[in-house]
């Protein structure tokens, strides 16, 4: 059947995708209609005007090496936009001092002691040396959190210091709540494969040195991507509209309050979209609902010219530290073309899953605790200029142990109704090229196999902090 028109619930970077890929697909003729319950759109990507320019207040990076946010770009018109990190490495505040960031590591995860000699003790290295020999089992097809198989092999520390401070910028979860089987396929299939240790999964898990940066960013930030795509989709645009309510009739699916559609293309979080298939998808909707939500909080503060900062991208804070900060990306060293502004740039992120509470604190005690801890971790003790603070209030999905089953049977449970796809950032990764990828295959499902080459790969990011 031809489509004359659709539905895009969710109008964050998943959905706008996927209303562009369908425009490219359906042509002038369909109406396509994007509704977001917020009263913008991007959900998780927002730019806002902040010293002299744009900043990213939410997600600030992509990983480069994976082709999709670039070949948008290039589609886009918006090649020139394409910005790389300075290559600086991080740091991370651990036991009260600063130290290089443990590398080569999977996700934090060391293959032997020397990758985390500065950041753990000596007891801590010598059991890392004799892990080797002491015998791995492992069910094929397990699957339990990252902090309990790395804590059970290597010790605490390497959890609380060199995995705990990646999960929280990637997920805003902790090795505790985060599953080796999403988070780290390829260690889980080395497991899988017989590894005898955790050392030797890690070791051939590991991916291979690439040439070239491993990360990209977008010069003007992400809105530029989100006006671009907006304009080219030509949609009907609903802001501040949440759906109620998607049902299945004799005349197409109904989408409460917007009316009769062909199809629909559902991408707005795993609650949410539990909410809305539970009447047409129940088994779908039960794994959705069993998806949990972390929330964070970002203090962007800009400080006068010339304020000095410690010649590394950022400080990743090691968990059971004695600072509210969980990060701080010194932007204007991160990125070269923040280095040109007028000002000195910093983000500090603030909430792990399960700990909603420092979110909800008051802005002026945020950026109070932003500039305490900095100062603690770098000197920087100057007077903000400018802060902006921005709440994620439920923003990144929690790849729990048994995720990419729930994400099978999710796919499973809508696999049988015609005209209706999912997309989002808890099905196949949650950084910006997954769910780029996401909102495509959804596209591809409901234009039929004449899209499938608009479908690119789909993993989670980053797997590995190399050296
Ligand atoms: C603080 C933070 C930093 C991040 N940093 C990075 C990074 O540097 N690099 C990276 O690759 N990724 C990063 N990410 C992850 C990435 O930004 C997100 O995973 C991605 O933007 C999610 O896009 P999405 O469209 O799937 O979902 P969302 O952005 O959550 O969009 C879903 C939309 O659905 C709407 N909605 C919800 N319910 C309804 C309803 N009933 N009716 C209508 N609309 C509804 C919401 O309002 C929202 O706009 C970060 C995420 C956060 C929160």
């Amino acid at each position: 059947m031809t489509l004359r028109s659709v539905a895009v619930i969710g109008g964050g970077i998943s959905g706008l995708v996927a209303a562009y890929r369908l425009r490219c697909a359906l042509g002038p003729a369909a109406t396509i209609t994007i509704i977001d319950a917020a009263r913008r759109f991007g959900g998780s990507l927002r730019t806002v005007p902040f010293a002299d320019g744009g900043v990213d207040v939410g997600a600030e990076a992509f990983v480069g090496r994976r082709p999709e946010v670039v070949d948008l770009l290039t589609e886009l018109g918006l090649s020139d936009q394409l910005v790389h990190p300075a290559g600086l490495r991080p740091l991370v505040w651990a036991n009260g001092s600063p130290h290089p960031l443990p590398a080569p590591t999977l996700m934090g995860v060391p293959s032997g002691p020397d990758a985390v000699a500065g950041v753990v003790d000596a007891a801590t290295r010598e059991r890392i040396e004799r892990e080797p020999a002491t015998p791995l089992h492992w069910d094929a097809g397990a699957d339990i959190s990252v902090g309990a198989l790395v804590a059970n092999r290597f010790g605490e520390q390497v959890v609380a210091r060199s995995v705990d401070p990646l999960l929280g910028g990637v997920y805003a979860g902790t090795a505790a709540t985060i599953g080796v089987r999403a988070a780290l396929p390829t260690l889980a299939a080395a497991l899988d494969a017989g590894a005898p240790s955790l050392s030797a999964a890690v070791a051939s898990a590991m991916p291979k040195p690439a040439p070239g940066p491993v990360f990209g960013g977008i010069r003007d930030g992400y809105g530029a991507l989100l006006d671009a795509l907006r304009e080219r989709t030509d949609a009907v645009l609903h802001t501040g509209t949440a759906v109620t309510g998607v049902r299945r009739e004799p005349a197409g699916w109904v989408v409460d309050p917007l009316g009769v559609v062909d199809a629909v293309v559902l991408a707005v979080p795993a609650p949410r979209a539990a909410a809305l298939l539970a009447d047409v998808a129940p088994a779908a909707a039960s794994a959705a609902a069993e998806i949990d939500l972390a929330s964070s909080a970002l203090v962007v503060l800009a400080f006068p010219a010339g304020t000095e900062l410690p010649s590394n991208s950022g400080i990743l804070v090691a968990t059971g530290e004695r600072l509210a900060a969980k990060a701080f990306t010194l932007s204007s060293r991160k990125w070269p073309h923040l280095a040109q502004r007028d000002a000195v740039l910093v983000r500090a992120s603030f909430g792990r899953f399960g700990d909603s509470g420092i979110v909800d604190r008051p802005d002026t005690e945020l950026i109070a605790s932003a500039r305490a801890d900095l100062e603690t971790v770098c000197g920087v003790a100057a007077e903000p200029v400018q802060t902006h603070v921005q709440r994620w209030r439920g923003g990144l999905p929690q790849y729990a142990p048994g995720h990419l089953d729930r994400v099978a049977a999710i796919r499973a449970g809508v696999a049988g109704l015609d005209g209706l796809a999912v997309a989002g950032a808890y099905l196949d990764g949650v950084g910006v090229p997954a769910c780029v990828a996401s909102g495509t295959a959804a596209a591809a499902r409901l234009i039929g196999p004449a899209a499938a080459r608009l479908v690119g790969p789909a993993a989670a990011w980053p797997t590995a902090v190399e050296g």
